[in-house]
Parts: structure tokens; sequence; C-alpha cells
């Protein structure tokens, strides 16, 4: 791989390291070589005495929830899904909810890196510190990551309860509601009053999961075959989203204890366009109800919920969560629907409150706004000139992020 780089930057071509391919923007799209790391999968070692794990950086979150729990380890939160690679999720601050913890990238405590000169640069508190502290989220910027040191916990069980609350009374005890849960989360159904709510919570509890067959009819069918067919409905007839919204669930309550992993990421088979923003927690409620009085107000019709999460503040420069305790709207539209009008009109109010894009995720900003948003943006633009001074990691989309 230090040779593909060699050759790619003496010939003035471009290389490109995709994961999984699960970003919705261009982040991993090149005009030049593709490196996949498809066969670059598994756990290297696992340090017992601090539960460091070192992983290579093609391991999806999938494999490696599996391993880790057969070494009796976890990650300590996860986000929706588990298909991205380790180093695709680290790359665009992955993060999942839970005001108490960081998202993926900081859980880091180490990385091995080919840089734009084809140099192996291993990176942590003790050797190049520098880099380790500025890159830990890196946008595939500063080079190909081949390992990934992370800090994992003993393995834990949650207790999961979900339930549908009114918007208003959510938004009403959200404090009360994100501090005392370890992970909070709702969705809200637009053109209704409801929120779905999700609380995890660690517990010392034995097992208890949904049984096979309505785990099945309420994760995979519900959330997936059903609900893609009522957006297949709306989709052919706009008109009706308001009446099918009302179809998704409104009321009861589920509770279940499973392992974390299990808990955390659920299958997602349903395709969808999505922008989600990192905006601070302070200013959830009335970025929100912003968008709430701004989607009747352009007669929006959506068929598929805003979902809110929360994170602890991080000291990574380029994280989502950099130096602010954060709440994440996401948006979506059914996939084959038109979801630029509605997404700039998100964002416009979004920019009101010091907004981030998700790396991965669709957006609009570019590089001039961003530098504003990130007090460290200069450093990281200064280490990837460093790293990559001929910009053999180049895409059209870190030109728009980070400028040339
Ligand atoms: C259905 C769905 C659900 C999602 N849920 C969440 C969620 O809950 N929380 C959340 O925060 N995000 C979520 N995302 C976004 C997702 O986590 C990110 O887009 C993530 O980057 C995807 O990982 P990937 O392996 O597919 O990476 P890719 O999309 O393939 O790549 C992402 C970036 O990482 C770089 N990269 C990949 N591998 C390397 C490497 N080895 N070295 C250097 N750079 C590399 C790529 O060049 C690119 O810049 C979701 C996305 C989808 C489609």
């Amino acid at each position: 791989m230090c040779d593909l780089v060699v050759n790619a930057r003496s010939r003035e071509e471009t290389v490109k390291c995709v994961g999984s391919g699960h970003s919705f923007t261009s982040t991993a799209v090149t005009k030049g070589h593709l490196v996949t790391l498809d066969n670059w999968s598994g756990i290297v070692s696992i340090d017992r005495s601090t539960l460091r794990v070192t992983v290579k950086a093609g391991t999806t979150l999938a494999v490696l929830n599996e391993l880790l729990h057969a070494e009796g380890l976890a990650l300590p939160n996860l986000g929706d899904i588990a298909y991205q690679t380790v180093a695709g999720a680290i790359s665009t601050s992955t993060h999942g909810t839970g005001v108490s913890l960081t998202g993926l990238a900081g859980q880091v405590r180490g990385f091995t890196l080919i840089d734009g000169q084809g140099q192996i640069l291993h990176c942590d508190l003790e050797n190049n510190a520098d880099i380790f502290d500025v890159g830990r989220v890196s946008i595939g910027a500063l080079g190909i990551i081949t390992h990934y040191t992370l800090q994992a916990v003993p393995a834990f069980r949650l207790h999961a309860v979900e339930r549908a609350l009114p918007l208003d009374v959510v938004l009403e005890r959200i404090d009360e509601f994100v501090d005392s849960n370890d992970h909070v989360e709702f969705f809200w159904l637009p053109h209704t009053p409801w929120a779905l709510t999700k609380r995890n919570n660690r517990t010392e509890e034995p097992l208890q999961p949904l049984p096979k067959v309505r785990g099945w009819i309420e994760k995979t069918f519900m959330e997936n075959v059903a609900f893609g067919a009522l957006c297949h409905l709306g989709k052919a007839r706009p008109s009706l989203i308001p009446r099918l919204a009302t179809a998704l669930p409104s009321s009861g309550k589920r509770e279940y204890i499973n392992d974390s992993f299990k808990i955390f990421a659920s299958p997602r088979i349903v395709r969808f366009y999505e922008m989600e923003t990192a905006i601070p927690r302070a200013s959830l409620v009335p970025a929100l109800q912003e968008i709430r009085a701004m989607i009747d107000a352009k007669g929006y019709l959506l068929n598929f919920p805003v979902e809110v999460r929360f994170t602890a503040a991080d000291d990574i420069p380029m994280s989502t969560a950099s130096e602010r305790e954060t709440a994440y709207i996401a948006v979506h539209v059914f996939k084959g629907m038109e979801f630029e009008p509605f997404f700039r009109d998100v964002e416009a109010i979004l920019k009101r409150y010091e907004s981030r894009p998700h790396w991965g995720k669709l957006h609009f900003q570019n590089a001039e706004e961003l530098a504003q948003k990130y007090r460290r943006f200069g450093e990281f633009v200064a280490l990837r000139s460093r790293l990559d001074p001929d910009r053999v990691f180049a895409n059209d989309y870190l030109k728009q992020v980070l400028g040339d």
C-alpha cells in the first residue's frame, strides 16, 4: 500500500480508501485509485490490563462487536447500525447517543497511518502525539489508516424501554430525560404530535430479549418491511403521507434486556437520504421547534421521522462534538423522493445554532463556513498539508469541506 501511495504521488494521481461505503456524502468517492480493506479485518491484540484492543481498520463494527463479546468486552457506545468499518465510522465522527459518552473517535487510543508520502506513522499519546491529537477524526484526508487501538469496556447489558410520548412532553422534560438515562434518543413523526422514545440503561439483570418471532416482527418487519411499504405508498401518493404517519405506532411500550451491541444497532433495510447536524445541546428545543414550524409553513410532506440524539463534548478538533455537549438532529427523506429543498431549509435554520454537519451525511456547507465552526480547523488543515503536501488523498468532497 505504501508503494501505491508513493507511485500515485509521483504520477500526480489520487488514492482514496473506502470503508463499507455507507456515507451519504461523496467522502469516499474518487476519480483515482480506490483502496478497500475488505480483507483487512480482525483483532490484532488485546491488552488485558488496560482493555485496549488493536484492530485492523477494515473490520466492520458488526464483526468487531462479536469478536469483543467473545472476549468479554464491548465498545461503550455505538450508532444505529453496525455495517460500517471501524475506520469509516471513526473518520466521519460517527456517534451514538448518551450525554456522558463521546462518539466512537473518543475511544481511539492510537492509530497507524500511511501518509501522503508513503510513510508509516504510529500515532498515540507517546509517538507522533500531535498527529494523534488532531487526526483522530480525519475525514479520510490524512492518509490510509491501517490499525486503530480502541478503549473497550467489560461487556455489559442494556435495559431498553421504548414508548411513544407526545413530542411536547418530551421537549418540556428533555433535560431530565437526557440526564437521567445512559442513552436517550427520540424519533419525532412529522404530521403527528408523537415522538417514539428510546431509553437504554446499563443493567445487571439477566437477559430478557424480545422473543424471536416478536423481535423479528417488531424490529425487522415493522421498522423495515411495513415501514418501507408505507414509504412506497407515500412516494406514490404524497398527499396520503400525513394520514400514513398516524399508522406508525403511537402508543404502547416495549421493554427488553440484551447485550449492549444487540440493542444499540439494528437492521436497516429501507433506503433513504439523510442529513444530520450537531448543535449545542442547549439549542435543541428552539431549533426543533423552528424546524417543526417550517415544515408546517412550507407544507413539506415527510414520511420519515426526525431523529434526535445527544453526546458528551470531546477534545477532538474535527469531531462534530468538539468542545461542546451536543444534540444531533437528523432528517431523512425516502430514497427517490426530492430531498434538497427540505434539507436546505433545515440547514438554514440550524446554521443559526452553530451547526456542524455530520461528515458522512448530506449537507451543503463549505470550507469557509466550517472554518468558523471548529476552533482548531486551522490546525487540522496544517496537519493535512504536512502529511499530504501533494494532496494524494484529495477528492471533491475534501475540496468542499477543507478547501484546497
Ligand atoms: C443506514 C445508516 C445508518 C447510519 N447510522 C449512523 C449513526 O447511528 N451514527 C452516525 O454517526 N452515523 C451513522 N451513519 C453514517 C456512517 O456511520 C458514516 O457515514 C460512516 O463513515 C460509514 O462508514 P463506512 O465504513 O461505510 O465508511 P465510508 O463511507 O466508506 O468512508 C467514510 C470516510 O472514511 C474514510 N475511510 C474509510 N476507511 C479509511 C481508512 N482505512 N483510512 C482512512 N480513511 C478511511 C473514507 O475515505 C471516507 O472519507 C449511518 C449511515 C447509514 C447508511
